[in-house]
């Protein structure tokens, strides 16, 4: 998946056409910056390759998903349904704009189960946030369809799917905003940065303005500039933005290589009885970034997964026991520990997530292995990896 690992000449060549000009910020010093408007230039690339109308680059993929949330109107006490397998920044972002975050159970898609989703709205319920995680997506059909019955927003956290699909429509375009990260470990990197997108004109305005302390960018005088409501900066520079400039070109490579790889383990795993797949919503295509696997119970994936690493095969992940990504470890979540007291609106209504049954998704993440699909590989190393994955998954699955 990571874009780090193919850095080369064209990321330095546009990293040097502004520090040739000295010009690091996005927003003025016209005079100087010699034509190069790097942020500019990846907001226009996005959306053209996310077939969308209007792109906003920020300085984080966490800070994305919270000028998204501000950007729709989403505050104090509004709460925001996603599922307890994603990373620590989809809840943060929430808390972030003093909004509560409500987990729910997952599915065999490794994410938002519909039915639990359906089971969680409430009077305050203001958002729906699945998130795609390791590069496939959820049910977003019929999210869509509870999100218009109870007029809710459908906000996309793709940060780890970009370039994947559904229906034919890139990840992140098909809900009312969709966020992205170009972190150092994502399928592309600025660096630092991330970029939400949306076909809706207000909330492009919004989200302009907030990430850069509510200015409206009316006029060349940043000074003379009023804000017509409070914001916060969330600005990416140019040093980062060129990076992504570079990588966003390379995105569709970066993809077709990845596939390649995916394709060869999975045909090697296909073939090993008791191992099966995570299941990708009808119409949906992943953007290949890691494979995931099921083994038929939670011992026999604890096994595997030691296995595969005794056998030297890196970057498999199980997930169920990660501090980043699943519930089970969150317990600054779950008992509300901040630095500072909370908003009352949280306090009050963040709902109780240690006592809540998450054997649902228990269920799956505790069967699931996460193979990550490196772009470096070359074909005799995927070849010698996908056969040793499958003779070692075949011993554990023999042995019980
Ligand atoms: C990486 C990631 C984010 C946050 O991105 P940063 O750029 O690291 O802030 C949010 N959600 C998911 C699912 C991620 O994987």
């Amino acid at each position: 998946m990571p874009g780090f690992e193919l850095f080369g000449d064209q990321e330095r060549e546009e990293v040097n056409k502004v520090l040739d000009t000295g010009v690091l910020m996005r927003y003025g010093f016209d005079g100087m910056r010699k034509g190069q408007w790097k942020a500019l230039e990846l907001e226009a690339a996005l959306c053209r390759r996310m077939e969308v109308n209007h792109a906003q680059l920020v300085s984080s993929g966490t800070a994305a998903l919270t000028v998204a949330l501000a950007s729709a109107g989403v505050g104090a006490g509004d709460e925001v349904i996603m599922p307890t397998f994603t990373f620590v920044a989809s809840f943060e972002s929430v808390l972030a704009i003093g909004a509560v975050p409500v987990l729910v159970d997952i599915d065999d898609t490794l994410t938002l189960d519909p039915k639990a989703v359906a089971a969680a709205i409430t009077p305050r319920t203001k958002v729906v946030m699945p998130v795609h995680m390791c590069g496939s997506m959820a049910d977003l059909d019929a999210l869509k369809e509870l999100c218009d019955k109870h007029d809710i927003l459908l906000i996309e956290d793709a940060c780890q799917a970009i370039g994947g699909t559904y229906k034919g429509k890139p990840l992140g375009s098909i809900g009312d905003l969709g966020c992205f990260s170009f972190d150092y470990v994502k399928t592309i990197t600025c660096g630092e940065g991330g970029a939400l997108i949306t076909n809706n004109e207000t909330y492009k305005k919004h989200a302009d303005h907030y990430s850069d302390h509510g200015h409206d960018h009316v006029g060349n005088d940043r000074g003379a500039e009023s804000h017509p409501f409070l914001g916060y900066n969330y600005r990416i520079s140019e040093l980062n933005a060129a990076v992504g400039v570079a990588q966003i070109k390379r995105l569709d490579d970066f993809i077709a290589i990845q596939k390649e790889h995916y394709s060869t383990i999975r045909k090697a795993l296909a073939g090993v009885e008791g191992v099966t797949f995570r299941r990708v919503p009808e119409g949906g295509e992943e953007n290949y970034s890691f494979l995931n696997i099921f083994l038929p119970d939670e011992e026999m994936a604890r096994k595997a997964h030691k296995a595969l690493s005794e056998a030297g095969i890196d970057g498999c992940f199980y997930w169920f026991d990660n501090n980043w990504h699943y519930i089970k470890k969150w317990d600054h979540l779950k008992k509300a520990t901040s630095l500072g007291k909370l908003p009352q609106d949280v306090l009050d209504n963040l709902p109780d997530h240690e006592g809540a049954d998450f054997s649902a998704s228990d269920h799956w993440m505790g069967r699931n292995i996460s193979v990550l699909i490196k772009l470096g590989w070359d074909q005799e190393t995927v070849a010698s990896r996908a056969s040793t994955m499958a003779e070692v998954l075949e011993t554990v699955l023999k042995a019980g």
